[in-house]
């Protein structure tokens, strides 16, 4: 199944991505990490791209469907994808379903974090990851004193160029006008649920395990009926169009 994880800047998309990647065996295809990618190449594009990112603004959605169609296209990602930081306003949802059908696929379920922005700010402005292991920590809710692999004792904390409080203000500013409104077209299709995303990290994930589980074997019972009946109805049609052909 694909799935969708929404959330302002500082949610947790990236930690609760990374634990769902490990527990479901899903792809994780986040778009602020492929435009880092991009970014880290230090060309002209990729300059192009930071200025923006800079800015709080979003990236253009031609560069965006570039980067998802190189993915969503690539067969061992088949309907295991979890999309963390896309789609990002009501035109990359919509290029999002007509490139999954494309590829036969579709989006089961949408997740959506909730946190209060006080929070957001301190998460963001907190912020750290170890140029190492990648590991994130935060300076006010989860200092970085121990590390699970052995070589990070030479450690080196980065903060990202976009996490600071400037661009954080038009971050959520460009979330709540562009991007809150896709809440609403997953809501129409009937598959959003909100998660309280204040709770402890394991308290989130469980109930993120629980709800993906559940929607899992709903999919699976939906399939397995589905087989069945074509297999039934072949039986039917199938035999009853040979009797025609055979009794001329
Ligand atoms: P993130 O890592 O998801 O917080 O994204 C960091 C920045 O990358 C955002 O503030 C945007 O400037 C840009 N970005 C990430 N995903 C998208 C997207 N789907 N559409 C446009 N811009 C994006």
């Amino acid at each position: 199944m694909n799935l969708v994880i929404f959330g302002p800047p500082g949610a947790g998309k990236g930690t609760q991505s990374a634990k769902l990647v490990k527990e479901f065996n899903l792809f994780q295809l986040s778009t602020g990490d492929l435009l880092r990618e991009e970014v880290s190449k230090k060309n002209d594009f990729g300059n192009k791209i930071e200025e923006i990112m800079k800015s709080g603004g979003l990236v253009s959605d031609e560069i965006i469907n570039n980067l998802i169609e190189n993915k969503i296209s690539n067969p061992e990602y088949k309907n295991r994808i979890i999309f963390d930081g896309f789609p990002r306003n009501l035109d990359q949802a919509k290029s999002l379903d007509n490139l999954l059908k494309k590829y036969n696929q579709q989006i089961s379920l949408a997740l959506n974090l909730k946190v209060d922005n006080q929070i957001l700010v301190k998460r963001i402005t907190g912020r750290v990851t170890c140029s190492v292991c990648n590991k994130t920590f935060n300076i006010f809710f989860d200092p970085p004193k121990t590390c699970d692999l052995k070589d990070c004792g030479q450690r080196k904390l980065i903060t990202r160029s976009d996490d600071n409080e400037d661009t954080i203000v038009k971050r959520l500013k460009t979330y709540d006008e562009k991007t809150f409104p896709v809440l609403d077209y997953y809501l129409k299709k009937g598959i959003m649920k909100n998660i309280d995303g204040m709770q402890d990290i394991n308290a989130i994930s469980d109930q993120l395990f629980t709800i993906i589980g559940a929607v899992r074997s709903w999919l699976w019972l939906l399939d397995s009926y589905n087989r069945i009946f074509s297999k039934i109805k072949f039986l039917i049609y199938g035999s009853y169009s040979w009797s025609k052909y055979s009794s001329k």
